[in-house]
């Protein structure tokens, strides 16, 4: 059995390169795998490994100067859930394409999953704003909510019009570990949003999931950005199944990479069209990999799923 660690903090980093080189140091010791993003504004990561070896990095941060105090999301994995290791320094930790609107002592305000949990019990008045990406959306989400006219998550700048509609409401957003609704409380604080009414789920839907996840509002699957794909959130006969086949719609939430390996689409597909189609994505595909050489290698094709950014 294995571990995986999902976790963030915004907080100035004075020498994201140092920081990075010590964290490849601690990882490569501690065979730890998976991915670390770090910048100025923090740090994001989704990292993997044995027990032992998780709960030593979790000694090692919460003995860290910055990065004490992070409420970590660890779970079991029955996999090695990353295939290796990335630590890097970007410019930001999470994607926004707007870093120079984005005031990080400027945010909305966290809504915790009890209290969320109430709000949506009684059937409080709020807009819940998904704010993760399309695919994400497709196998699971909040009941009632909202998802942005965007594909990507990073394309939020483009989409504050949209918002405009929701300006005097209560809002309540949320995405995956939490990390994306940081910057996107931020903005739109900056747009003109009143920070009373902007509300952002703390620890996302994983942390929801943890207390609520059999009688709570969230339906579906939750993707995850590992080699696990996806999570069950509800385990009980009442769990929902979201998302359709897109070559024949029957209901199913499983997703696939397409095995022509120069289309590589992620998608959802059935059981029966995957046979069907020699599990490629549609016809062309499945012509082209006649030829052998144009298949993605096996291993590829039963572990690691591509997941268009
Ligand atoms: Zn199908
Ligand atoms: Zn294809």
């Amino acid at each position: 059995m294995y571990q995986t660690l999902l976790y963030y903090k915004i907080e100035h980093i004075k020498y994201p390169e140092s920081e990075m080189k010590k964290h490849l140091e601690v990882c490569k010791a501690l065979q730890l795998k998976g991915r670390i993003l770090l910048s100025k504004d923090g740090i994001n990561g989704n990292i993997g490994g044995t027990l032992e070896s998780v709960c030593l990095y979790r000694a090692y941060m919460d003995a860290h100067n910055t990065f004490k105090h992070i409420d970590f999301k660890q779970h079991d994995s029955e996999i090695m859930p990353f295939p290796r290791l990335s630590i890097k320094v970007r410019d930001e930790i999470v994607t926004t394409e707007a870093r120079e609107d984005i005031d990080w002592k400027n945010r909305g305000q966290y809504v915790g999953r009890d209290t969320f949990h109430e709000w949506l019990k009684a059937g409080e008045e709020m807009v819940i704003i998904d704010m993760r990406n399309d695919y994400e959306w497709a196998i699971g989400h909040f009941k009632n909510a909202v998802k942005p006219p965007v594909k990507y998550f990073r394309e939020i700048k483009n989409t504050m019009e949209y918002y405009e509609q929701f300006k005097d409401k209560k809002i309540v957003m949320y995405c995956t570990g939490g990390i994306r609704c940081e910057p996107a409380t931020a903005l739109f604080v900056k747009y003109g949003f009143d920070k009373k009414n902007v509300y952002h789920l703390e620890g996302g839907i994983v942390k929801y999931a943890e207390k609520y996840g059999n009688e709570g509002f969230f339906e579906g699957k939750c993707f995850t950005f590992d080699d696990r794909i996806a999570i069950a959130i509800n385990t009980t006969d009442t769990a929902v199944v979201l998302g359709n086949c897109e070559l024949c719609g029957v209901n199913t939430d499983d997703y696939r990479n397409c095995l022509n390996k120069h289309c590589n689409k992620l998608f959802i597909g059935c059981d029966e069209c995957m046979e069907k189609m020699d599990d490629t994505c549609r016809q062309e595909c499945q012509d082209i990999i006649k030829d052998a050489e144009h298949m993605r290698s096996p291993r590829a094709h039963t572990k690691v799923l591509h997941r268009n950014k």
